[in-house]
């Protein structure tokens, strides 16, 4: 695991207090699974009764919040708990150091929309509204066939979630801070432990005591490779060998002042992202940038055949509208995973998955001008080694007709990885070690279809997850802005299911999206 810059990605480190403070974890408390009120009293922890907690405090919490809200939860119901200022704060940094500022384009579709649970009027019409042209509606209505997907600009989605975060009045319910853990309640519901901003409170930690909890706390942490890792650790050397999600302009920035070799690893989306900066920097800049792209698994063809359907590739890459076939969000795919179980789960997700990226045109068109031209060489192996060279730091490969090859560069930038181990976060492994949570096919937590966490049941309250903390489990797009809204509608209609909140049926949806659609306050 390597740590971003302040505490957006995965858990901040909990400073420790200056002095013993009061209202701390105790033995008693960090040993025991399933806690009563008095032993949480006599650690002289202070307790905030709420009957709905949702940790994280991102896009996950505020698609969540969004619903429950629009069901008729009043904000005093309702505690967010995170270490954010918004709920986009982590997508942001995590898009616009991967390539995408808010003028460029995301790669979630037209109606994947985290400010408008019904996604009408959906990003194309808006934009078309906005911009006065039929462009994003005539591409909508004709992709993929004539057209590349349509998606929506990243300050577009920003906008939206700062008009309905005000709009629902995120703010009030929003408490910052470092959740430490969540326990079940002897009682029925659960305590959330939250360390509070040092100097914010008069103790250590604050207790919310709650009916249910939600996690969506994101990525455990971002995972460099592990020949990288131990070059890092081995050569003290963070300058030459970077992670696409650690700010990284400066790279940029070199290579327009003084020509350079850029070695970029993986296959996905960051890694296009990655080269179009660097290809448009040449193009456009003058920047005289060799670059050495190292694929892991390289596609020269259709692979992965799933029914009649077989992924395109080329050049390397396999090419995928989104992130989960665009099948995974209804219909026979959502049907044919609610029957998988272990095994047979994985080995669908396993030809499903994997590192991919869109098919756009203007990416192709960049790499034929750069391998044409001499300056993009793309290359497939397994690294067996990398150390400082004369030039810069050598990569050797193993390449998969036997034979080895060198790769010298003055930069390797790393696109391969965000995901580390859940264990890695502090919750899940407290989780899986005292609320008898398990793991699903891929290792993450494993939820039922309603997105409950499978054996943390405490009495009547109910723990709830989303997000990638749950890729693995029957809905294949968990991690995707339509995912976060299908797992809150499920989580939604569960709580409707136990009398927890209003039901949104039929009438409340038209009312609601009625106020919605002329930005009235809830
Ligand atoms: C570069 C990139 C681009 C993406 N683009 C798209 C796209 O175009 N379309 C799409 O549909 N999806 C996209 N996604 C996927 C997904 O929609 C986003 O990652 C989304 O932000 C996930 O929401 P989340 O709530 O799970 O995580 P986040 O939004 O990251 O929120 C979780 C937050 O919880 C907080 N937290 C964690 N632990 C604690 C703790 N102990 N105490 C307090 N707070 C804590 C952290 O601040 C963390 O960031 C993209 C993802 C990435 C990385």
């Amino acid at each position: 695991m390597i740590s971003t810059p302040g505490s957006v990605l995965g858990e901040a480190m909990e400073a420790p207090p200056a002095a013993p403070m009061v209202g701390d974890l105790n033995d008693e408390l960090i040993k025991t699974d399933v806690w009563t009120d008095e032993m949480v009293q006599r650690a002289g922890i202070p307790i905030v009764d709420v009957p709905f907690v949702t940790c994280g405090g991102g896009m996950g919490s505020f698609v969540l919040t969004d619903y429950l809200r629009i069901a008729g939860l009043d904000t005093s119901k309702i505690r967010i708990l995170s270490n954010l200022e918004y709920p986009w704060q982590t997508y942001e940094y995590l898009t616009r150091v991967s390539q995408i500022p808010r003028p460029e384009r995301l790669r979630s579709d037209s109606s994947g929309m985290p400010d408008c649970i019904w996604g009408f009027p959906s990003y194309a019409l808006r934009e078309a509204r906005k911009e006065k042209t039929l462009k994003p509606i005539i591409n909508v209505l004709t992709e993929p066939v004539l057209a590349d997907y349509w998606t929506p600009r990243a300050g577009t989605v920003f906008t939206g979630l700062e008009k309905e975060s005000t709009r629902i009045r995120y703010k009030d319910m929003l408490v910052t801070g470092q959740v430490r853990m969540v326990r079940r309640r002897s009682n029925g519901g659960y305590f959330t432990i939250l360390t509070p901003p040092p100097g914010t409170t008069a103790t250590r930690r604050v207790a919310y005591r709650s009916q249910h909890v939600h996690l969506a706390i994101g990525y455990p942490g971002l995972k460099f490779l592990d020949d990288l890792q131990e070059y890092r650790t081995k050569y003290k050397d963070l300058a030459r060998t970077v992670n696409a999600y650690e700010p990284h302009e400066h790279i940029y920035e070199g290579l327009l002042a003084k020509p350079g070799t850029v070695l970029v690893r993986g296959g996905g989306i960051v890694a296009s992202r990655v080269l179009q900066r660097l290809m448009d920097d040449r193009e456009q800049k003058g920047a005289q940038t060799e670059i050495l792209h190292l694929f892991r698994t390289y596609y020269s063809g259709r692979h992965n055949k799933w029914g009649l359907a077989k992924r395109r590739g080329a050049f390397g890459f396999a090419f995928q509208g989104f992130n989960a076939p665009k099948s995974a969000w209804g219909g026979q795919h959502i049907e044919q995973m609610l029957k998988l179980e272990g095994p047979d789960r994985k080995a669908l997700y396993d030809l499903t998955g994997g590192a991919h990226t869109p098919y756009r045109k203007y990416w192709l068109d960049q790499m034929k001008r750069g391998r044409d031209q001499g300056w993009y060489k793309t290359y497939q192996g397994e690294v067996t080694d990398v150390r400082p060279g004369t030039n810069g730091v050598v990569t050797t490969i193993k390449q998969k007709n036997g034979t080895t090859a060198t790769l010298e560069a003055q930069i390797i930038l790393d696109c391969t990885g965000l995901e580390a181990d859940i264990r890695e976060h502090r919750i899940c492994a407290d989780l899986l070690d005292h609320s008898g949570v398990g793991r699903n096919p891929l290792g993450r937590l494993d939820v039922a279809p309603s997105f409950e966490v499978r054996g943390a049941q405490s009495g009547v309250g109910r723990l709830y997850a989303s997000g990638s903390a749950t890729y693995g489990g029957y809905f294949q797009g968990v991690d995707t802005f339509l995912g976060l809204q299908l797992s809150a509608q499920r989580i939604t209609d569960d709580l409707a299911a136990q009398g927890f909140v209003p039901r949104i049926g039929v009438g409340r949806s038209v009312r609601a999206w009625w106020k919605w659609f002329r930005h009235k306050p809830i």
